[in-house]
């Protein structure tokens, strides 16, 4: 007899069913977030499969509620894509190459596009970025929610998928083995037995990564996938997060930001690593806002960061500068803080910061210092920046790694060994950088999917 954990579950819950009662779906999507339900919202499944008599979709979601994530994106302001060429897009990804297909074909403009037609205008910001016009994700989740309903999709919250197993021959369907967890209401679908199984045409793996687990992306479907499916994922770490930073010197100015800084991840021999650029803010612990965002995604255990707060000019012409603004007139904090606030933009706040700490042991800056400091202040990253591991994090606005790419074709997300399986969005190994490319990502992917599952229904 076979006594697998999947073989369990599925007795477990043929014994529990409801008898007589098979419900086959044309496609179940696991994950009730934004990449779920852009499939959803784009693939019309209202009608019977003539020959199988498979009908609708269904959304499993282990939450009690579907779109936490999407609703909190952008600040609950949903920055949901990026203004530009999309032939720019690539670079912004890890994973850039993969990416390329799925994203020319389903692009920024595609995706405007898509969510004029579910009533979701669109408007540019100065910088890119691209937000629904009312400037809230609400809308947007609603929006996304009614038209899987119109598509024939039903969505079951409360429900974790204990074992999956693939079609037991050619025209067979997926079995889904599920049970209720306490989370949800209970479903609609005519199926309400505790543990129960569902069968699927196509089945659509849309569970997120691992970073801010609140939201139902806990990385809890992973084993699953790994013991009955054998689908392989590389390390998940967190990504775009804020960096906390050791003894941080810049704590008091928490809530001011600098438009445009540098942030270059460092090895500790001085090996650079990644920079990013762009506005940053300092934060009670360290430093945020885009360019440390961006510079997160490429954090190593020994990193340390460099900040850059004029980027693009040496340290001797910043001393140079100084010397000049300063000739003649006593050289202590006041002066010289005001003479660099002054020449460079910045906030007196801050260069006052960086002039007491050119002081050294001294009462008055060395302006060497103090040009050293505003173009390469090197920063020790504290270790809860720096302890990866693959558990759920808190921080992170994205995850990367995911499902090794190796085993996706590019075009339809469908994995090559196992046809009617997909993946999309975040649980894929392809992590953007902030600005709206993760939402992209995820439209651009779903669109696939959804178009090679449409291609099959539909003819
Ligand atoms: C604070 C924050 C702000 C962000 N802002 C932006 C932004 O402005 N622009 C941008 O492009 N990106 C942003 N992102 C990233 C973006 O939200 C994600 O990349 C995107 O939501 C990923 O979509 P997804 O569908 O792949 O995963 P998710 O949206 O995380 O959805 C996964 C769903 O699967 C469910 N699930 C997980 N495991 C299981 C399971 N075992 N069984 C059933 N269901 C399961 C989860 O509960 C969840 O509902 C932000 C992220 C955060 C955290």
């Amino acid at each position: 007899m076979n006594t697998s954990p999947t073989s369990a579950a599925f007795e477990k819950a043929s014994g529990a069913a409801s008898p007589g009662k098979k419900c086959i779906y044309r496609a179940i999507v696991i994950g009730a977030g934004a990449s779920g339900l852009f499939f959803a919202s784009s693939t019309d499944l209202s009608s019977p499969d003539p020959s199988t008599g498979a009908a609708g979709g269904l959304i499993l979601e282990h939450t009690a509620k579907p779109g936490s994530k999407l609703l909190i994106s952008g600040g609950g302001r949903c920055n949901f894509t990026h203004a530009g060429s999309v032939k720019d897009f690539p670079a912004h990804y890890n994973n850039g190459t993969f990416v390329r297909s799925a994203l020319y074909k389903h692009s920024n403009i595609k995706f405007t596009e898509f969510m004029e037609d579910l009533g979701i205008r669109s408007v540019t910001e100065k910088d890119g970025r691209i937000f629904p016009e009312c400037r809230r994700s609400a809308p947007v989740l609603d929006a996304l929610l009614k038209r899987s309903a119109a598509n024939g999709f039903t969505i079951r919250t409360g429900t974790d998928v204990t074992a999956i197993r693939p079609p037991e021959g050619p025209g067979r369907p997926w079995g889904i083995c599920v049970a209720r967890n306490g989370n949800g209401y209970p479903g609609n679908d005519g199926c309400g037995a505790a543990d129960e199984i569902f069968f699927c045409e196509n089945l659509i793996i849309a569970t997120g990564g691992i970073t801010y687990p609140a939201t139902g992306s806990d990385g809890s479907l992973i084993p699953v996938l790994q013991r009955d499916l054998g689908i392989r994922f590389t390390e998940l770490v967190p990504s775009l997060m804020p960096l906390t930073i050791a003894g941080d010197p810049y704590r008091s100015l928490a809530g001011v930001s600098v438009e445009n800084a540098a942030m270059t991840i460092e090895e500790k021999s001085g090996r650079k690593i990644h920079q990013a650029s762009g506005p940053i803010l300092f934060t009670e612990k360290g430093i945020s806002g885009p360019a440390a965002l961006n510079a997160s995604a490429h954090l190593r255990p020994d990193a340390v960061i460099s900040l850059s707060l004029i980027p693009g000019i040496s340290r001797d012409q910043v001393m140079r500068s100084l010397q000049e603004e300063l000739k003649g007139r006593p050289q202590d904090i006041n002066t010289t803080s005001a003479a660099a606030a002054r020449l460079f933009g910045l906030p007196k706040s801050l260069t006052r910061i960086l002039a007491e700490r050119s002081c050294g042991a001294g009462s008055s800056p060395s302006l060497k210092s103090m040009a050293g400091l505003l173009t390469a202040d090197r920063l020790p990253l504290d270790q809860e920046t720096l302890s990866f591991s693959g558990k759920s994090s808190p921080a992170g606005m994205c995850t990367r790694g995911g499902i090794a790419l190796d085993q996706i074709n590019t075009k339809t997300m469908e994995l090559r060994n196992a046809p009617g399986l997909f993946a999309v969005g975040e649980v894929l190994d392809v992590d953007g950088e902030t600005g709206g490319y993760n939402l992209q990502f995820a439209f651009s992917s779903a669109q696939a999917a959804s178009e090679c599952v449409n291609g099959k229904l539909h003819g």
